[in-house]
């Protein structure tokens, strides 16, 4: 970092206040700060202090539940109607704020999940730009949706579900939205409004890149024409050009950092399988058995993250038992451990940030996704990037022990763990290509800020 601004381009990053989209807009923030670009983090009061990226401001707005958000909110409906009607307010205020001073808004990348930035931004005369969270794939899928291109499955004889540039999908890797579109009246309703308004949007990214997802936005320009940028992972992993930046700067939970790396320290290269289910999801108690007994019986060292409310669902005594082999931690630092030599494999709940953090980084999966967007991203992770495997659920839908571990053991030592770290290492260098100097990834941000450059100097956007 360390670029003086040198323009009067100045950017708002509005992110959905959870880790998952915090961390790539926070990421995508300082990538445009590092370019000369002043970059303003506007989140909500409550994760404000959770921020210490550097070299960009932080801006509190609010969702309407300044003390604790959604958890105080309770309520998807209700928190995400609050934060429409609170945080167009603060977010108005903010860019008021602004005005009249050296560096008045030029622009607001707004989280796709809040499509009213977009609306607040115009009514400003700035521009907006949307920014997607989740793979081209699934946005392919809810944009399609939208538009009334792609009708819902609603027999299991409709399926396979087949869009366009995306291998036919079955009942288990269908986002739980669309296959239970009735349980989540609120979430579908929000992934499918973030199409809604992007007529008026000036520029959509997502947070992919070519190379990774190009075929699956073929076809789909006319109603998308996003742009990929990704992976918004910090600098010190991929292209190394923004100094000092070995993680997002924004954690709602406090790192073990040091606890980790020290156990670490004595592990065999690729002997270790760290274990996390992200930041939201909550295991079954029957799921979580079969995850920690089939990591005993594997008889593989492991480092697992479960978060405080999870770990009371461990079965009794189950701590003392591995104790050995393994290190069951509250939350870490998921970069430095991805990095770290002694890490054989991932057993992930493939949120989209976890799947660009095991590609960037090379290290294969095995994939355990329980909801939402991340079963059409354990399909990819296994059937096109061919980068780990994922274990068959019974028709309980949940991942028996001897299925896991037989999973661990093809990523891990078996024939196909050659070939399966091959592809990864494969993709770890496509990754780094994409966000280094003229990369995919790289040449579109920079077009984002030679535009919002000269459209400071003449007033109209170039080029978009
Ligand atoms: N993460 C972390 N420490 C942990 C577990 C997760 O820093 O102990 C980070 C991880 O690196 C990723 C984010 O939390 O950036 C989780 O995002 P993802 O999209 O994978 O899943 P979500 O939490 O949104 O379900």
């Amino acid at each position: 970092m360390g670029v003086q601004n040198q323009n009067n381009a100045h950017v708002v990053v509005l992110p959905y206040p959870a880790q998952g989209h915090i961390s790539p807009l926070i990421q995508f923030a300082k990538r445009l700060a590092s370019k000369g670009v002043k970059a303003t983090f506007a989140t909500t009061h409550y994760t404000l202090s959770s921020i210490t990226a550097a070299n960009i401001a932080v801006e509190p707005i609010s969702d309407g539940f300044d003390e604790a958000g959604f958890a105080q909110a309770k309520d998807v409906g209700l928190f995400l109607t609050s934060f429409k009607t609170n945080g167009s307010r603060t977010l108005s205020q903010l860019i008021e704020k602004f005005e009249n001073t050296t560096s008045p808004v030029t622009c607001i990348v707004y989280d796709s999940f809040l499509p009213w930035a977009l609306d607040v931004a115009k009514q400003h005369g700035v521009y907006g730009a949307a920014f997607y969270t989740n793979s081209a794939a699934v946005c392919n899928i809810f944009c399609r949706i939208h538009h009334g291109l792609l009708e819902l499955p609603v027999k299991m004889e409709d399926l396979p579900l087949v869009v366009p540039g995306i291998p036919p999908m079955n009942c288990r890797d269908l986002p739980s939205f669309i296959r239970f579109p009735e349980s989540y009246p609120a979430y579908m309703a929000m992934k499918l409004s973030q199409f809604s308004n992007l007529k008026s949007a000036d520029w959509m990214f997502v947070n992919t890149f070519e190379a990774l997802e190009s075929e699956v936005v073929k076809g789909l320009t006319d109603h998308f024409p996003a742009k990929m940028i990704g992976p918004m992972v910090p600098s010190a992993y991929l292209d190394g050009r923004i100094k000092g930046d070995k993680g997002y700067g924004a954690n709602l939970w406090k790192p073990l950092g040091e606890e980790c790396t020290k156990w670490l320290e004595s592990k065999p290269a690729q002997s270790v399988v760290y274990v996390s289910f992200g930041s939201m999801v909550s295991l079954t108690d029957e799921q979580m058995e079969e995850v920690a007994w089939g990591l005993k019986q594997s008889g593989m060292s492991f480092l697992w993250v479960l978060r405080e409310a999870e770990q009371s669902k461990l079965p009794i005594g189950y701590r003392d038992s591995v104790k050995e082999k393994g290190l069951i931690v509250t939350w870490c630092n998921q970069l430095e451990l991805l990095a770290n030599q002694a890490i054989g494999c991932f057993v992930t709940h493939c949120g989209w940030n976890s799947t660009l953090e095991s590609l960037s980084l090379g290290v294969p999966v095995v994939c355990l996704p329980q909801w939402a967007d991340q079963l059409p991203d354990a399909k990819f992770l296994e059937e096109v990037w061919e980068v780990g495997v994922r274990p068959q659920e019974d028709e309980k839908g949940v991942a028996r022990r001897e299925e896991f571990v037989k999973c661990l053991e093809v990523v891990m030592e078996g024939e196909r763990s050659q070939v399966i770290r091959g592809n990864a290492g494969k993709w770890k260098n496509l990754a780094r290509e994409a966000v280094s100097e003229g990369g995919s990834s790289d040449k579109i941000i920079d077009d984002f800020v030679n535009c919002l450059i000269s459209a400071d100097k003449n007033g109209d956007l170039k080029g978009f």
